[in-house]
């Protein structure tokens, strides 16, 4: 079995946007992604994107339209230099979902952990020798429930108010560890035990 760094996207690999991410001209790479994913690739981590992507379950784009973002996004980052990661799992679901077969409680929703657990089914991950990385407290506590460790990205939207159903967390959303890119993520978790 192998250890994963489990990445959120947006805030984490992505530049975050008000008014979404709807095509994958308007990706931009945060400044220390590449550098970040080499270390940890080199390293021999598998990464795999986990991602809430309430955009699907209000109708601003299709599965489809994201999948072709998500394609655009590992090529980009392979240009880069990063390594090609090793999948992106998404959820489309919202409670609050304007279409109909969206609107659920899902089980894959962060801070839920159904996305982690699917992925280190997937690649065949020891969760509990792999890591979260995330900038909002429903990724720290997606992180815990499957057992890894967790960072934090302080890059500022840290700072938002909680997203649906993270409202009341507690202690499972406070990080084992804080970082400013995921450069330095990375570099925390190289020189952290195994
Ligand atoms: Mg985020
Ligand atoms: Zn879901």
């Amino acid at each position: 079995m192998t250890a994963a760094v489990f990445l959120d996207r947006d805030g984490v690999l992505i530049e975050e946007r008000d008014d979404f991410v709807v095509d994958a001209s308007r990706l931009r790479i945060l400044d220390g992604v590449a550098a970040g994913l080499g270390k940890l690739g080199r390293a021999g981590f598998a990464l795999a994107v986990v991602t809430n992507q309430p955009v699907v379950a209000r109708g601003i784009i299709d599965e489809a339209q994201l999948g072709r973002i998500h394609q655009s996004l590992l090529d980009q980052l392979v240009a880069l230099g990063a390594p090609r990661l090793d999948g992106v799992w998404f959820c489309p679901h919202h409670p609050q979902a304007t279409l109909d077969r969206y609107r659920l409680e899902c089980d894959c929703r962060k801070p839920k952990a159904g996305m982690l657990r699917r992925a280190a089914a997937a690649l065949n991950i020891d969760l509990s020798s792999s890591w979260m990385i995330g900038d909002r407290p429903s990724d720290i506590a997606a992180g815990r429930a499957a057992g890894c460790q967790t960072i934090l990205l302080e890059c500022g939207r840290h700072l938002d108010p909680p997203i649906v159903g993270a409202e009341n967390l507690g202690a499972t959303a406070i990080p084992h560890r804080r970082a400013r890119t995921l450069l330095h993520a990375s570099e925390i978790i190289l020189g952290s035990p195994k």
